[in-house]
């Protein structure tokens, strides 16, 4: 098993009406025209690349916990896109530098990390901590904007000192470019949530023929396993190492 680099940042969301002016002009609101999305990068002075991830067009928010004491968010839409709220993760890659400490599981304690810090900036019990975007970027207090997230409730909260001081320096950065590149983004309607922190797996389960190069027999699959991120990848991938395991023992190629 070997550490890989992820990204960790927080998740932007601005009312889908803000979005689809920017994108489309004059022509938003126009019957057959979908809830417009982007896809924004930059690169931050320190060589960090800084993007948006995983956006939702329509969607909500989501509470992604997996057990006590973390909040981690992630971003879901549902086929009709039509909850008036559009979202993304804003992220900064982390490598092994950034972790910390060489230990294989270093990626897995920065996470903890991280998510153990918006717990408790959403008041310990499952809230969302989440901050007025300009209230982040110019560390000035404002009140939070209506939107919408699937969790038990929403909490106003300083989410500055949840990443590490050069992470965040560099996802202020990225937000100021992404600013300039879509005129409108940087809104007192915008708002972030924290802690986007589930964006890829911090580990690598090694393998040759899809088979763990340490234990014989055992077939490190999909997302956690690191060969994969997100639902396609995730889906073909277990479906080339299934391919492979029948080829295997039928004796035939299967592709
Ligand atoms: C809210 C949300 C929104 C997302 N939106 C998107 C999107 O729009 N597009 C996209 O591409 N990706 C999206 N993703 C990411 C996507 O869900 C994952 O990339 C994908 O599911 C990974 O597939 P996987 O098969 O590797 O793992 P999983 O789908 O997590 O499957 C792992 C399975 O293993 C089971 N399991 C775990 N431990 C054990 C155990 N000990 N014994 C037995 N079974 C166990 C789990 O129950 C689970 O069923 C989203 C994720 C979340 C949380």
């Amino acid at each position: 098993m070997s550490a890989k680099p992820f990204a960790v940042g927080f998740r932007v969301e601005h009312p889908q009406e803000l979005v689809d002016t920017i994108q489309y002009g004059k022509m938003a609101g126009r019957p057959g025209l979908p809830p417009a999305d982007y896809r924004l990068a930059a690169r931050a002075p320190s060589g960090r690349g800084i993007y948006s991830f995983c956006m939702c067009p329509g969607g909500e928010v989501i509470a992604a916990s997996s057990g006590p004491g973390e909040m981690p968010v992630n971003g879901m839409s549902a086929h009709a896109r039509n909850s008036g709220f559009a979202s993304s993760g804003i992220v900064a890659a982390v490598t092994t530098d950034d972790f910390g400490t060489g230990d294989v599981l270093a990626g897995f304690d920065m996470q903890k990390t991280l998510e153990a810090r918006a717990f408790r900036k959403g008041g310990g019990e499952f809230g969302i901590p989440a901050m007025n975007l300009m209230a982040f970027l110019r560390r000035k207090d404002r009140n939070l904007s209506r939107g919408k997230a699937l969790c038990p409730r929403v909490v106003r909260a300083n989410l500055a000192g949840i990443l590490p001081p050069r992470v965040e320096e560099d996802i202020r950065y990225g937000l100021e470019r992404f600013g300039e590149s879509m005129r409108g983004f940087l809104s007192q309607e915008g708002t972030l949530y924290g802690v986007e922190s589930r964006t890829s797996s911090p580990v690598r389960i090694e393998r040759e023929n899809y088979e763990s190069v340490t234990v014989k027999g055992l077939y490190p699959v999909g997302e956690g396993a690191g060969h994969a991120g997100g639902i396609v990848s995730s889906a073909v991938d277990g479906i080339r190492t299934a391919l492979h395991i029948l080829g295997k023992y039928s004796g035939q190629r299967t592709g």
